[in-house]
């Protein structure tokens, strides 16, 4: 694969010397062993089967995809309760608004809540400074990638709660509510 370091408005800075975090320990021959061994364990004591589609608990949760938060646990809820719908930031893109369609017409959603996070990586930078960090990391230019970093969080927590009210495909008597995660402490703090 040839990568391109020219992009529709001229050429980026130098990446200068690359370096690439170490790879984790895995088998040589299959990255997901461990993975798929731990599935072999915990499919001997399932627990789930039954369980319905639609969210019991009518809910859905907008988050981040950061590996610190654990969804379920942070609002009190058990499996089969909520669509849990992550990405980078917790940003309402067409994808989630996509998701939130056929969650709240043909899956029992009638609540949204959008949960971003303290000290995100989405929220350390703008636009055009993370596709550059990205290019001096890689050799690669994102800058066809709409990214949508959140350097205030606050701001584009409004502005996504704005894009679910909005939309045209989506009840207006759905409730939606904003809350922001601070990963040190475990709290939510309500904004909208
Ligand atoms: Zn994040």
């Amino acid at each position: 694969m040839t990568l391109s370091r020219v992009g529709p408005d001229g050429p980026l800075r130098s990446a200068g010397v690359t370096t690439r975090p170490a790879a984790r320990p895995a088998r040589a021959d299959d990255p997901f062993a461990s993975e798929l061994d731990a599935n072999a364990t915990y499919a001997e004591t399932f627990s789930l089967a039954g369980l319905e589609p639609v969210a019991a608990r009518g809910l859905a949760v907008v988050t981040c995809m950061d590996s610190r938060i654990e969804p379920l646990e942070m609002l009190g809820l058990q499996p089969g309760d909520a669509k849990i719908l992550r990405n980078a930031g917790a940003r309402v893109t067409d994808d989630v608004l996509r998701a939130l369609v056929l969650a709240v017409y043909l899956l029992g959603v009638d609540r949204v809540l959008v949960v971003p996070h303290l000290r995100c990586r989405m929220s350390a930078t703008d636009e055009a400074t993370m596709h550059q960090e990205i290019f001096d990391a890689s050799g690669v230019d994102t800058r066809s990638l709409e990214l949508r970093p959140a350097p205030d969080v606050v701001a584009s927590l409004r502005a996504d709660i704005q894009r679910i009210r909005s939309s045209p495909y989506l009840p207006g008597a759905l409730a939606v509510g904003g809350a922001i995660y601070d990963v040190d402490t475990g709290r939510l703090q309500r904004v909208v």
